[in-house]
C-alpha cells in the first residue's frame, strides 16, 4: 500500500499523535460507525476502557481530552484549540456528553471511562476498546481500536475480523524499501520527489495536492510563530517553563552580534524546534511530521532551508515534503513510528531521517546522497529510549527536537560531502532500528517508568 505526503503529515493537535490525535480519531469512527449501522439512536450509554502505555501515559499526554472530543464528533485537523479545555470542562461538570453533537447521554468521566495500566489489548499496546449500550443496558456494540503512531489508528475489524481491507487504486511507482525507490528512480530517471508526485496524482488531483500541501506548510510556519510569541508555564504539572519567546527575543535583539558568530544559526533551529514543541506540549495545534512528540524536526529544518538556501520557492517546499513523506513511509511499512512500540528511534529518529534526506534532496544532492542522508539521520539514533518525566510530552522531548533538527542538518551536510556510496544502506539501518526496538525492555517504551522519567525527582 502507497503512503503518501498526507499519510506522513496530517494537521492534530498536541500533546502526542499517539495519545490525543489517534484516540480522537477512534473515538469519533466507533460512532460513525455505529451511525452507519443504524445503531446511533439507540445509544443510552458509552464506555471507553484504556490499556497498555496508553492508559500509563495517557492522562499526561491528553488522552481522557482526547477521547471526549472525539466521541463529540471532533477531529483533529479542524477542531479549534480555542474551545478545548471549556468544552471538555463542560462535559465533567454537568456529566453529559453530546454524541457526534446529535445525541446528548449521561457520562461520567468517572465511571466510564477506564484506565487499565497493567493489562494489553491483542495488538498493540495502545489500545482502546468502546462499548456502546441501549437503554435496557444490553449492548450494542463493542470494538477495540490501536493508535499505532503518528495519528493511525486501526480496529480489530480492520485486522481482518470482518472488514475487507482497503482497495487502493495502484501507483506508478511502488515501492517498499529503499533499494526499491534507489532503483526506481534510477531507471526512470526521476528524483523522489517526482516519483512521490507521480504517485500520488493517481489518488488526487494536482489541486488538492498542492493545495493540501499549502496547508501543511502554513500550518507548520504558523505553529512556528506562535511558539516564537507565547509565554508561560506549560501544563501538567511539571512547571516547566517555554523558553522559545524568549529566545526570539533575545536572538531579534542582538542581530549585530550575530555577525561575529558563525554559530548563531543553531539557536535558530534551536528556537524552531522548541517554538513548534511548546506549542504540542500546551495542546496547540500542529503537523505531525511524522509524529507530535517529534513535530518540530522537519519544520526547523523545513524553515532553515527556506529562510537561507530556498530559490525555488513553493517548488522547493513541495520537494521537501514529498521527499520527506517516502523516507517515512519506508519506516512506517517495515519498522514503526511509535515511541511506544520502539522508543524514540521511531518518532525523533525517524523524523530526524526524513528531514536529512529531504534536505539533501532540496539543496541538489542525488538520490544516493538523499537515501545516505536518510541513513546517517537514523544510525545516530538508534536506541533512543522514550522515557518522558511525568508521562508528559516536555522532558526530554521539547530539546530533543531542537537536537534531532541539528542532527538532521548534519546528517545532510556529510552526505552532501561523499559521492552517495556508503556502507550502511537505509534498509539496513530501518531493520537495525525494527530489531533494536523489539529488543528494547518495555520501560523504555513510552511508559514513563524507566530512564529519565524515574530518575528525575518531580516535586
Ligand atoms: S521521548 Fe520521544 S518518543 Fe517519547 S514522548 Fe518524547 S518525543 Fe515521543
Amino acid at each position: 500500500m502507497f503512503l503518501g505526503v498526507f499519510d506522513l503529515f496530517k494537521i492534530g493537535i498536541g500533546p502526542s499523535s499517539s495519545h490525543t490525535v489517534g484516540p480522537m480519531i477512534a473515538a469519533k469512527n466507533f460512532l460513525s460507525s455505529l451511525e452507519t449501522n443504524n445503531l446511533f439512536p439507540l445509544i443510552h450509554k458509552i464506555n471507553v476502557d484504556i490499556y497498555g502505555a496508553l492508559a500509563l501515559t495517557g492522562k499526561g499526554h491528553g488522552t481522557d481530552i482526547a477521547l471526549i472530543l472525539g466521541l463529540m464528533g471532533h477531529a483533529p485537523d479542524n477542531i479549534d484549540p480555542n474551545i478545548i479545555a471549556h468544552t471538555v470542562a463542560e462535559v465533567r461538570a454537568h456529566k453529559k456528553i453530546n454524541l457526534l453533537s446529535k445525541k446528548i447521554i449521561n457520562f461520567d468521566e468517572q465511571k466510564d471511562m477506564a484506565l487499565h495500566m497493567e493489562a494489553l489489548l491483542p495488538h498493540h499496546t495502545n489500545g482502546m476498546s468502546f462499548s456502546a449500550y441501549d437503554d435496557k443496558g444490553d449492548l450494542l456494540c463493542r470494538e477495540n481500536y490501536y493508535s499505532v503512531g503518528g495519528g493511525f489508528v486501526v480496529s480489530d475489524a480492520d485486522l481482518g475480523r470482518n472488514t475487507p481491507a482497503l482497495v487502493q487504486a495502484p501507483v506508478p511507482y511502488s515501492f517498499d524499501s529503499g533499494d526499491e525507490l534507489l532503483a526506481l528512480c534510477a531507471r526512470h530517471k526521476l528524483t523522489v520527489a517526482e516519483l512521490m508526485r507521480a504517485n500520488e496524482l493517481v489518488l488526487i488531483s494536482e489541486q488538492a495536492l498542492i493545495s493540501g500541501m499549502d496547508n501543511i506548510w502554513q500550518a507548520m510556519e504558523s505553529c512556528i510563530d506562535r511558539g516564537c510569541t507565547t509565554r508561560g508555564i506549560l501544563p501538567g504539572g511539571l512547571k516547566v517553563a517555554r523558553r522559545a519567546a524568549q529566545h526570539f527575543e533575545d536572538l531579534r535583539s542582538s542581530q549585530e552580534r550575530q555577525l561575529c558568530d558563525p554559530t548563531v544559526i543553531l539557536d535558530w533551529i534551536n528556537l524552531w524546534a522548541l517554538a513548534v514543541n511548546e506549542e504540542n506540549a500546551a495542546g496547540g495545534q500542529v503537523v505531525t511530521a511524522p509524529t507530535n512528540g517529534a513535530a518540530g524536526i522537519i519544520p526547523a529544518v523545513l524553515r532553515y532551508f527556506d529562510r537561507f538556501y530556498n530559490r525555488r520557492g513553493k517548488d522547493g517546499i513541495y520537494d521537501f515534503l514529498l521527499t520527506a513523506a517516502a523516507i517515512g513511509s519506508l519506516y512506517k511499512k517495515n519498522a514503526s513510528i511509535s515511541g511506544a512500540e520502539v522508543g524514540c528511534q521511531g518518532e525523533v529518529g525517524v523524523a530526524c531521517s526524513m528531514a536529512a534526506g529531504a534536505l539533501t534532496a532540496v539543496m541538489g544532492g542525488s538520490v544516493e546522497q538523499v537515501e545516505n542522508a536518510a541513513e546517517i539521520g537514523m544510525e545516530h539514533n538508534l536506541g533512543l529510549t522514550c522515557d518522558p518525566i511525568g508521562g508528559l510530552v516536555q522532558v526530554p522531548c521539547i530539546e530533543r527536537n531542537a537536537m534531532g533538527a541539528v542532527k538532521a542538518i548534519d546528517a545532510s551536510r556529510l552526505a552532501l560531502r561523499g559521492d552517495g556510496k556508503h556502507m550502511v544502506s537505509l534498509d539496513r539501518v530501518i531493520e537495525t532500528m525494527r530489531q533494536t526496538g523489539a529488543d528494547m525492555k518495555v520501560t523504555y517504551k513510552e511508559t514513563s517508568k524507566g530512564g529519565l522519567a524515574v530518575n528525575v525527582v518531580v516535586c
